[in-house]
């Protein structure tokens, strides 16, 4: 508990015990969120995923990722060019497997999500390789309907 030897980042926003991941999160989310593991290529359920709305961590919720930047990468893992909310990913080194990569966190639960890379397709040149199962897609309209407060609570 005593690790907050980096900079500005606070502990993270959600935070919860080795056993409550456990409980809430299936065997595969847990193995890829909080130890870091790599979902097989081609078998997450949101390779191919073309509906749209708001890709959420599968952990806590935080807005993640939008369709509107999701694209056909080829990799077999899901593909943005682009965070919804640059402040809702962290990112850090990753110098495991003998590469340097950037890792991409949950920067609310500190849940791992996957590699960005400098290979991408748009106008960031950024393409963040996510695993499936770090991801929830919420298919209702944006965070702006929700946030209007005529709308009654569903
Ligand atoms: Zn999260």
């Amino acid at each position: 508990m005593t690790d907050t030897t980096h900079t500005q980042n606070h502990a993270p926003a959600v935070e919860k015990s080795d056993s409550e991941w456990r409980e809430q999160l299936s065997p595969e989310q847990y193995e890829v969120l909080r130890n870091k593991a790599t979902e097989r290529p081609f078998t997450g359920e949101y390779v191919n995923e073309k509906r749209d709305g708001t890709y959420r961590c599968a952990a806590c919720g935080s807005e993640l990722f939008s369709s509107d930047t999701k694209f056909d990468s080829g990799t077999g893992w899901p593909s943005f060019t682009e965070p919804a909310n640059r402040a809702n990913v962290k990112l850090s080194a990753d110098w495991s497997y003998g590469m340097h990569r950037i890792e991409v966190t949950c920067a609310a639960c500190d849940g791992h999500l996957g590699h960005v890379f400098s290979d991408g397709p748009g106008s960031t040149g950024e393409r963040y390789c996510i695993n499936s199962c770090s991801l929830s897609l919420d298919e209702s309209p944006a965070a702006a309907a929700a946030a209007d407060e005529t709308e009654p609570a569903a």
